[in-house]
């Protein structure tokens, strides 16, 4: 028995110093001290013992009982501190690191681009008017001086949801729409996504225009070319050179397409100007009286000019970018320079 309680001491010493963490110190506890604990066995076990050593037992037990305790005790302390300190230094705060930044976004610089020039047209007076996109043959071609065989539609070939639905192929159905719904004075820039069965490295299939009209008494083509030369020196340096050609458009008379000096050579000539020195930048024209039979305007007592360009070619000669498509892969790369 002497020798039973002996080992049992050992063993139960042992187990505290090489508990590793609290929960092993606890588990060494319930194994010599728990309900059927080692020692706890040992003490239900005196009962049977001769009544003459039950007080050197029951001596020895209280002795390895006591000393088990005390080291618990200990011990208990000691894990106990320690994983106090390694939760501090897990969790400890480097005041020294720099703070974490929020990475906000940019808008695009298409978006960039449509909010500067409908900023500039607004000091003008020009009011910002929209249309759908999924557009009425009416609204995107008859209107608009274009009919059924006219051959102006086969350049604008479109994307048709039925025979009298398309996706627009220009933001030009505003003007009809806008002119149907107030009567003149008018005076409008709208800017939107249109589409057109084109993709090449100047093409999209989707890609933006913005247009602008006005209609009041006495307009004339001097005010056209006032407020678009105003417009494109404002928008890309007052020393601009700016010409008007004569073209042609159905839903204008006359016509004129606009160049600018080559904002990459300065009209010396290079690759992107053809060697022309001169770059097209937008169409413009008087409005057709046509157009205002469409949207019943008196066109003897009115007159107009309406002008269209692309937007993702402003933003090409403003950021010096050579692939339109670049503009809609969204490649981050690309789109955090501007
Ligand atoms: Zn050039």
């Amino acid at each position: 028995m002497k020798e039973r309680l002996e080992k049992l001491q050992h063993d139960a010493l042992a187990a505290l110093r090489d508990a590793a963490d609290e929960k092993a110190l606890q588990d060494a506890r319930v194994r010599f001290l728990g309900k059927k604990g080692e020692l706890t066995e040992v003490m239900k076990g005196m009962r049977d013992l001769a009544p003459e050593d039950r007080p050197v037992v029951g001596g020895l037990v209280n002795t390895v009982k006591e000393q088990f305790e005390a080291l618990f005790t200990e011990r208990h302390e000691i894990l106990h501190q320690q994983a106090i300190n390694q939760r501090l230094e897990q969790e400890r705060v480097d005041v020294t690191l720099p703070g974490r930044k929020g990475f906000a976004g940019h808008k695009h610089p298409v978006t960039l681009v449509t909010e500067e020039i409908v900023a500039l047209f607004s000091r003008l007076g020009f009011v910002v008017e929209e249309g759908p996109e999924i557009e009425q043959d009416f609204y995107n071609f008859e209107a608009l001086n274009i009919p059924k065989d006219h051959p102006a539609r086969d350049m604008q070939d479109t994307f048709y949801i039925s025979d009298d639905l398309v996706l627009r192929t220009h933001t030009s159905p505003v003007q009809i729409r806008t002119m149907l719904r107030h009567q003149p004075p008018v005076r409008v820039i709208a800017p939107g996504t249109v589409y057109r069965r084109d993709s090449d490295l100047t093409h999209s299939p989707m890609f933006h225009q913005i247009e602008g009209f006005l209609v009041d008494k006495n307009i004339t083509f001097g005010d056209l070319k006032g407020i678009l030369t105003h417009f494109l020196k404002e928008y890309f340096g007052e020393d601009l050179g700016v010409r008007f050609r004569p073209s042609f458009f159905p839903f204008t008379e006359p016509s004129a397409e606009v160049d600018i000096a080559c904002v990459i050579c300065s009209g010396k000539g290079c690759r992107v100007c053809k060697g022309t020195g001169w770059l097209e930048i937008l169409g413009s024209g008087m409005i057709d009286p046509e157009v205002f039979r469409a949207v019943d305007y008196d066109s003897t007592a009115y007159s107009g000019f309406a002008f269209g360009m692309g937007l993702e070619r402003i933003a090409m000669l403003k950021y010096g970018v050579n692939d339109l498509r670049l503009f809609f892969e969204n490649d981050l790369r690309f789109l955090r320079q501007f």
